[in-house]
């Protein structure tokens, strides 16, 4: 089968994953003094630093999960990255190759923890709190539902729900504390810059998810389920913003399911798209959302 894309280019990726691995806690551990000084003027950075950086810890650790680059140690970086996420790694490395196979279809547990939500009102909250919240809802429902779910409950285990929530507190917490120390700032403007940094990358990856699979279900084979998924056009200049702050993730999505061997992410215009590939506008993901909560 061709390949588009070098060993050695994807080798020359590897810096990326240690430069998040750092950046990440460096920008938390600054972030409450940037709120100090600037007051809500901080929020900007946090939209366009500490979003992106988030945003971009959820590509990595998706990456990871495929291990597309060969020299950094795939196992490891993702457990970390899966922690600064606020996850446990199990919930994502028991789902994800079920978004692959179950793709546009209530089955992607991934995508719908609780399965089909189809009454109006309930359909219309959960779909509200799932745009507001972003993946804090969608792996806040993974960690409660996974230990009891049919298809995973054998292979969930509490031991590594335990370690997460152990993991996640001290990294927060231990930066939030080191903040108010270093930085004499107040108990409250550590919490709210670290958790508005939090929740706006949480947002912002999930918005990314929705371009590419929300409120898509398609009755049909894995094909024809994989050539529906959304792709962002790079036009205007909010669609450029758009995917700066996803990282180029969902411009070419359909290719990372019609074509799951190579790391397309990073790569753009190398792949062509396949024929029937849905590319759609800003304006379009507009509808999608309303359609959502309508
Ligand atoms: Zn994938
Ligand atoms: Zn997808």
């Amino acid at each position: 089968m061709e390949r588009y894309i070098s060993d050695e280019e994807l080798r020359r990726q590897a810096w990326k994953y240690w430069v998040v691995v750092l950046a990440w806690p460096v920008y938390l551990f600054c972030i409450p003094a940037v709120f100090d000084a600037f007051g809500w003027w901080a929020v900007l950075l946090m939209v366009w630093s500490g979003a992106w950086l988030y945003t971009w810890i959820g590509c990595l650790m998706h990456e990871c999960w495929h291990k597309y680059v060969p020299n950094v140690p795939n196992e490891g970086l993702y457990k970390v990255y899966s922690w600064m996420l606020g996850t446990d790694p199990q919930n994502y490395r028991l789902v994800h190759g079920f978004h692959h196979s179950k793709v546009n279809s209530w089955e992607d547990t991934e995508f719908h923890p609780v399965g089909e939500v189809r009454e109006g009102w309930r359909r219309r909250m959960y779909n509200a709190a799932e745009i507001l919240l972003g993946v804090i809802w969608t792996f806040g429902l993974l960690t409660a539902v996974l230990g009891f779910h049919e298809r995973y409950r054998e292979k969930w285990r509490l031991r590594s729900l335990l370690v997460s929530l152990a993991a996640v507190t001290v990294f927060y917490g231990g930066i939030g504390t080191a903040a108010v120390f270093v930085w004499g700032v107040a108990v409250w403007q550590a919490v709210v810059a670290i958790g508005l940094s939090f929740w706006l990358g949480a947002f912002w990856v999930h918005q990314d998810q929705l371009v590419q699979h929300g409120g898509l279900i398609v009755e049909g084979d894995v094909k024809e389920r994989n050539i529906r998924s959304r792709n962002l056009r790079r036009e205007t200049v909010w669609e450029k913003a758009f995917l700066f702050m996803v990282h180029g993730d969902c411009r070419e999505h359909v290719l990372h399911h019609t074509n799951v061997r190579e790391h397309s992410r990073v790569f753009a215009d190398r792949m062509p798209l396949p024929e029937g590939a849905v590319v759609i506008t800003l304006g379009d993901y507009g509808r999608v959302l309303w359609g959502m909560v309508r």
